[in-house]
């Protein structure tokens, strides 16, 4: 499966007032076509920054990034990086618009030119998508954080990107609006094959990516399955981080003397655990 995202040896360094600030620190990734990976981190690893390297809103201080076969140093394909891989940011509201929700949508095709009838149909397929599609004609302010949120998806999906990279996009959402988002992300990388990159610090998000990567002072220090990944439960505390709750729970139940699989994800898992105990 090709690369749609190569990360080579990423150095990036913030301008500080005595010299620089390193937050990338040699930092080495691949996202091939159609993953779900997550990356998790305690606030200050590198992330965010990351993400913007990725959509080339920065450029590495040293090292390369290849957004699907071009270099994010090659200035001439700055719009074609950024409708390749697409960024959802945390708060709703910095990434609206329009004063119509249809309106909104359509933004970021008319900034690539696409004819008019062309973007109606985008437009309306992507809202569709979204399941946001009977709110086309509302005001963005007056819909829920999920809701705007979804809107903004819808946007980015117009532009049919290869990836979409979504920086924390769950943060500022109530657990229903959470939730929503959630199963939007699932489905566009399931049923449309868009590849995501989704950067959380709910670690119950990250048990649903195919592969979770572990970001502490600007380095990569863990990555693997979700399984894998969580089994590590005091390397994680150490630097800051949680575990899933029904990993925590399984850890204190054998404190208890109750043998439940330690590697639990999932409610699912522990019910079907404590059945099978029982
Ligand atoms: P995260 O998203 O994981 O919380 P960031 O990428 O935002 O981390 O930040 C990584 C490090 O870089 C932090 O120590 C932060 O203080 C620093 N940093 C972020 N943005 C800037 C900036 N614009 N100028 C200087 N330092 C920054
Ligand atoms: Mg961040």
């Amino acid at each position: 499966m090709k690369n749609i995202i190569e990360v080579e040896n990423l150095v990036f360094e913030y301008p500080h007032e005595k010299g620089t600030y390193r937050a990338i620190d040699e930092l080495n990734l691949n996202v091939k076509k159609g993953e779900f990976v997550a990356i998790i981190g305690h606030n200050g690893s590198g992330k965010s920054t990351l993400s913007k390297n990725l959509n080339a809103i920065l450029v590495p201080t040293s090292g390369n990034i290849i957004i699907n076969g071009m270099n994010t140093k090659n200035e001439e394909k700055l719009w074609d990086i950024r409708q390749a891989a697409g960024m959802v940011f945390q708060n709703p509201d910095n990434q609206i618009v329009a004063t119509i929700v249809e309106e909104d949508v359509a933004f970021g095709c008319e900034n690539l030119g696409i004819e008019p009838t062309e973007i109606r149909k985008k437009v309306d397929e992507s809202l569709k998508n979204v399941d946001m599609y009977d709110f086309r004609e509302r005001q963005p302010h007056l819909l829920s954080g999920g809701q705007k949120q979804r809107v903004a998806i819808a946007g980015i999906i117009a532009m049919r990107p290869e990836c979409i990279i979504f920086d924390e996009a769950t943060a500022m959402l109530d657990p229903s609006g959470r939730q929503e988002v959630m199963n939007t992300i699932k489905t566009l990388n399931r049923d449309y094959n868009i590849t995501v990159l989704h950067i959380t610090h709910f670690m119950e998000e990250a048990v649903e990516a195919d592969r979770v990567i572990v970001m502490e002072k600007g380095q990569k220090v863990s990555e693997g399955t979700p399984k894998e990944v969580f089994s590590h439960v005091d390397e994680l505390k150490a630097i800051g981080l949680d575990v899933p709750y029904m990993t925590e729970l399984s850890k204190l139940l054998n404190n208890d003397g109750i043998n439940v699989d330690k590697n639990i994800l999932t409610v699912d898992e522990m019910v079907g655990e404590l059945c099978r105990l029982k």
